[in-house]
């Protein structure tokens, strides 16, 4: 008996198979953009599917009416208001779970994960931007289905203008990108400097960066050192909000570890109100890497039919 997740973003889709809470399958593609969502989820699904499917999982990127698996709107796929959930299960005969695919990453990080054993908790992916999602009492807290899009706060008034048309947000200070333009500022204006020697003929990204930051290259420690702080002042305000036992940090670029974290519960542990006389969250690196979506969406379904 197996179950089914697959985790589909905008531009990339990860299908796993899970059997007896182990992953025995796992495909990784990019998406056909000719293709609609529901043809590259069925897709997704063929690729790992094998003998007795029970249910299947997606977690997928935007807004999600969980009730009836109904994918709203998101601002990186195709279509709007796209029936995932009735459509997958007329076309594979099989229950079908759709959720957000944060929340999906945060069941499998709070199930099988880093934030096993803690009830109340956050998952804040740290990428192309900052998104996440709240586990309280143990269950997902999913407000009315985009709870944790915490990287659209306001982190300062005017300030740099974000993917989502506003002004300011969080993750234009801390992200891959952030961190990759505050480096293409300083190779612009010093070209044979060390940052830019450092780097040579790499793409600046916030992943690039890091890695010459690790090598001890100065301006990159610094740049890495700044975008780390900003992670840390907007997490201080989930903090101060929810009080969490344990922060769980992914993404591409949290997933990278110490080197941007480390700042960042710096910033945490001197900006909490009352100081050392409360505890203050346990923050890490996620566990499951990139396939916390996928695998999340395949629990999500099995707990679903109950098995
Ligand atoms: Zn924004």
């Amino acid at each position: 008996m197996s179950f089914i997740g697959v985790d589909i973003g905008g531009t990339k889709a990860l299908a796993v198979r899970v059997e007896s809470g182990e992953v025995v399958a796992s495909e990784r593609f990019l998406l056909d953009r000719a293709m609609s969502t529901i043809d590259s989820l069925a897709v997704a699904v063929e690729k790992v599917a094998d003998g007795d499917v029970r249910a299947i999982g997606v977690g997928i990127a935007g807004l999600v009416r969980t009730a009836d698996g109904q994918f709203i709107w998101g601002p990186h796929v195709a279509g709007t208001e796209i029936p995932i959930g009735s459509e997958l299960a007329t076309r594979f005969g099989v229950p079908v779970a759709v959720d957000n695919d944060a929340n999906a990453a945060a069941h499998a990080e709070f199930a099988i994960g880093a934030g096993a054993g803690y009830s109340n908790g956050l998952l804040v992916t740290l990428g192309t931007g900052i998104g996440g999602a709240i586990v309280a009492s143990g269950e997902v807290y999913r407000g009315q289905g985009f709870a944790g899009e915490w990287g659209h706060t306001s982190f300062e008034q005017g300030g740099i203008l974000c993917d989502c048309g506003r002004r300011g947000c969080w993750e234009t200070r801390a992200s891959g990108p952030a961190l990759a333009r505050l480096a293409r500022e300083v190779v612009a204006a010093n070209p044979d400097g060390s940052l830019a020697r450092s780097l040579g003929d790499r793409t600046i990204t916030g992943e690039s960066v890091i890695a010459v930051a690790d090598t001890g290259e100065e301006t990159a420690r610094s740049l890495v050192t700044e975008v780390g702080q900003a992670f840390g002042i907007g997490l201080s305000d989930l903090i101060v909000v929810l009080d969490p036992e344990i922060v769980v940090v992914g993404g591409g670029l949290g997933s990278v570890g110490e080197s941007i974290i480390a700042p960042a519960r710096r910033v945490v542990a001197d900006s909490l109100h009352g100081g050392n006389l409360r505890i203050a969250p346990v923050i890490q690196v996620a566990a499951l890497g990139e396939s916390a979506g996928a695998v999340g969406a395949a629990l999500i379904a099995r707990e679903r039919t109950n098995v």
